[in-house]
């Protein structure tokens, strides 16, 4: 398999601003994650809110500067480099957002907004810009005329398909999609979906998948990192994930997935409370104080990432 990706203990932290009297507090978004990315495959990342997921994605794409830690794009580390360097690999990499309406300008027509990174990168010159544009919307199912409308004159899956025509025009190896279904219809979600796996199918595009519901993230992913309160907690093949959940929050993540029988029984695991402050995690397991399985050693020792046969855990119930 060929390695597009590497990241090593990567951490982003923010300083948030104290009052006169309290100290600068730090906020630990992302804490020493590691993981690699191979060619055409679709990694997905998930957690709730808080989890870090999307800060990763921001970080490895350098839109966040990272606080510490290694992201090796093609064996380069990208982690530290500036001004043209960054900005001629950046080409090769590309974000797209839950609510692209946000990233189109409501005063450019579709097919401007389009172009434009093809411009400002001089990738084409404006007529050849036109025509890939023109290319691009049929790619993504929508019809050329649309180049002349403005963003408000589409529906939210349309726009996501704009948002992808966008994201593509610049033809590049890794995206990273940040929930980009969770705005939109069950019905729309699946058709957008089907439009990723289509669209890699073809050209070979390796996908960092983000979402909070791992029903979203199943049909498209190979590999499957859970991530909690900044950290991975578990990681493995789509397959293995779903046949043998170990950590605890993915088993609950799992049983809140919908089923579609309506006489199985509601196994639902409801967690108590809400995922801690990420400014001030627990000591020990960072899910310590949500864990329906926690013993006394949860509360003191915060568990390594260990592996068994190719499968990530981070919880004191497993040891490699
Ligand atoms: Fe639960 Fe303890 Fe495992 Fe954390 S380490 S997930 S608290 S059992």
């Amino acid at each position: 398999m060929e390695k597009v990706m590497e990241v090593n203990n990567l951490k982003k932290y923010f300083a948030l601003k104290g009052s006169l009297l309290s100290r600068k507090k730090i906020l630990k978004a992302v804490d020493d994650v590691s993981f690699e990315l191979y060619k055409g495959e679709t990694l997905g990342l998930v957690g709730e809110s808080g989890s870090g997921k999307s800060t990763t994605g921001r970080t490895i794409l350098r839109l966040l500067e990272p606080t510490y830690g290694q992201i090796l794009y093609r064996g380069k580390d990208i982690s530290k480099i500036n001004g043209e360097e960054l900005r001629s690999i950046r080409k090769n990499m590309q974000m797209i957002f839950q609510d692209p309406y946000a990233s189109l300008n409501p005063r450019m027509t579709i097919g401007e907004s389009i172009i434009e990174p093809m411009l400002s990168h001089n990738l084409l010159g404006k007529k050849d810009a036109e025509e890939r544009a023109f290319e691009l919307l049929e790619l993504v199912g929508l019809d050329s005329d649309y180049y002349y409308r403005y963003p408000h004159q589409f529906s939210g899956g349309q726009r996501q398909r704009i948002g992808i025509a966008r994201a593509l025009a610049m033809n590049p190896e890794i995206i990273v999609a940040d929930e980009p279904v969770s705005a939109l219809d069950v019905s729309v979600q699946a058709q957008i979906i089907n439009l990723f796996k289509d669209l890699q199918e073809k050209f070979g595009f390796t996908y960092v998948f983000i979402a909070h519901d791992l029903s979203v993230v199943k049909y498209l992913s190979n590999r499957i990192a859970v991530m909690y309160l900044g950290e991975i907690v578990e990681f493995s093949t789509k397959e293995v994930l779903f046949n043998e959940p170990l950590h605890p929050y993915t088993i609950a993540l799992m049983s809140a997935i919908p089923v579609p029988d309506p006489r199985a029984k509601d196994k639902r695991i409801v967690l108590d409370g809400d995922i801690p402050s990420p400014v001030n995690p627990p000591q020990g397991c960072r899910f310590s104080n949500r864990c329906f399985r926690k013993m006394d050693i949860c509360d003191e020792v915060h568990p390594e990432l260990v592996e068994i046969n190719g499968h990530k855990v981070r919880c004191h119930l497993y040891s490699a």
